[in-house]
């Protein structure tokens, strides 16, 4: 596994463990090279998911990229990163699950505000401001009336 810090490959694993309810192996990995520390994920890749844009465009799904977008909606926010994890891993199966290969990119869009919804109305709505267009900003007030409850009632 590369060093994201230097590039090195030759890194060492210090440490792995069950993660996310045994659907993850974490492993703590050190880099000799730079003295860098990370941390990777193992899953099983179930199948390969193809996203579907609005203007017809394909492209592989890409779970990095997802879990960036949603990391990035939950940026200082008071949300453990082990919490974060499970959450992109439990959409990314719901995604699996699905029994299509292709996927609209809305869906996916709309599965992952649903999912921040649930833990963070902050990040919803920093989500949901990228992802939508506002073309019908009342029918987003809307929707957003209609999540806020559920997102209260789960904070700790
Ligand atoms: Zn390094």
């Amino acid at each position: 596994m590369r060093c994201p810090f230097c590039g090195n490959t030759e890194t060492q694993v210090k440490d792995s463990r069950p993660a996310e309810d045994h659907v993850a192996i974490r492993r703590r990995r050190f880099c000799p090279a730079c003295g860098g520390r990370f941390t990777t994920y193992e899953r099983v890749q179930l199948r390969d998911l193809v996203v579907v844009k609005k203007n017809g465009r394909r492209e592989d799904f890409d779970r990095d990229k997802l879990a960036r977008s949603i990391r990035i909606a939950l940026q200082k926010r008071p949300i453990e990163i082990e919490r974060i994890e499970q959450m992109i891993s439990g959409i990314v199966r719901r995604l699996e699950s699905k029994g299509d290969v292709d996927i609209a990119s809305d869906e996916i869009g709309q599965i992952v505000m649903e999912a921040l919804a649930r833990i963070d109305t902050v990040a919803y709505v920093r989500f949901a401001s990228v992802y939508k267009n506002f073309q019908e900003a009342d029918d987003f007030e809307e929707f957003v009336a209609e999540l806020r409850p559920v997102a209260k009632g789960e904070e700790p």
